[in-house]
């Protein structure tokens, strides 16, 4: 158990590292840990391990679920409830890694679903590394390097992945272009996360291809960065020509539905506000 004096020795540490790193190098961002000095677990290599880092014993999904299950098992992604923090490291060889989050294997609202957490500072290459795997196990792939789980919560069929993380520059030098993620609080947005470059929900979108040259996206957005932002309808097309009249009322006919789902999203806010 990390105590308060702990965290906040730790946190200080992690500030003063930020500040005195090159302005837009990985160790510049004070939200994530680095541990320069060589450590050496959780790091995947291609030998075929027999124990988790932990000692505990690798446990191979395809032994405990069938097949089908595991590539119809529900996906849910979330952040770290528990102040969890992306981790850097180097490991004995001089190699870096990085680990962004994990990924759990366990009954949630009554269903057995894969739970992807990312950690504090986590970036959308993170997430998408661990998304990575989980479908990686749903088409018969990584299932070998699992453990299980033994908490109070957890029940005997309760198991994590073990070698969640990935090789990584030094961070001390290098910068990490793959922006912030963090997850949609908007209850009728249809993504499950934003990133630092992609600001909006989006309540509903259609994407039609009517003619050779005519295709269009229309989505019904809203800034998720702004508190009191109203939805607006976004039109994108590289090109719409040649089309023909009825091409051309598809165009319209789709606009006429985003603005009136515009209409009545923005009325909900102002009816319950
Ligand atoms: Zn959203």
């Amino acid at each position: 158990m990390t105590s308060v004096d702990d965290k906040t020795t730790e946190k200080k540490a992690r500030k003063a590292r930020a500040k005195a790193a090159l302005p837009g190098t990985i160790a510049a961002d004070s939200r994530i840990d680095i541990q320069s000095e060589p450590e050496g677990h959780t790091v995947f290599t291609n030998q075929n391990p027999k124990k988790a880092p932990s000692g505990r014993r690798l446990v191979d999904l395809a032994d405990v679920f069938g097949g089908d299950d595991l590539a119809q098992m529900p996906v849910i992604v979330r952040e770290t409830s528990i102040g969890n923090r992306v981790r850097v490291w180097r490991a004995p060889d001089g190699s870096w890694h990085r680990r962004g989050g994990g990924v759990l294997l366990k009954m949630r609202k009554g269903t057995r679903s894969f739970v992807i957490t990312t950690y504090k500072g986590a970036n959308e290459k993170d997430l998408l590394n661990l998304i990575g795997v989980v479908e990686d196990v749903a088409e018969g792939k990584k299932r070998k390097h699992w453990e299980k789980v033994d908490e109070a919560w957890a029940d005997d069929r309760t198991f994590k992945l073990v070698f969640n993380s990935r090789r990584y520059a030094d961070p001390f030098d290098h910068a990490d272009p793959s922006p912030r993620v963090f997850f949609c609080s908007e209850s009728r947005c249809i993504e499950r996360w934003h990133t630092d470059e992609s600001t909006f929900h989006t309540l509903d979108h259609v994407e039609k291809e009517v003619g050779k040259y005519a295709s269009y996206v229309i989505e019904v957005n809203k800034n998720a960065l702004e508190a009191n932002s109203s939805w607006f309808v976004d039109l994108v097309t590289t090109e719409f020509s040649e089309a023909t009249p009825t091409q051309v009322a598809s165009l319209v006919n789709d606009l006429q539905w985003a603005a009136e789902e515009c209409r009545r999203a923005n009325n909900l806010v102002e009816v319950a506000a």
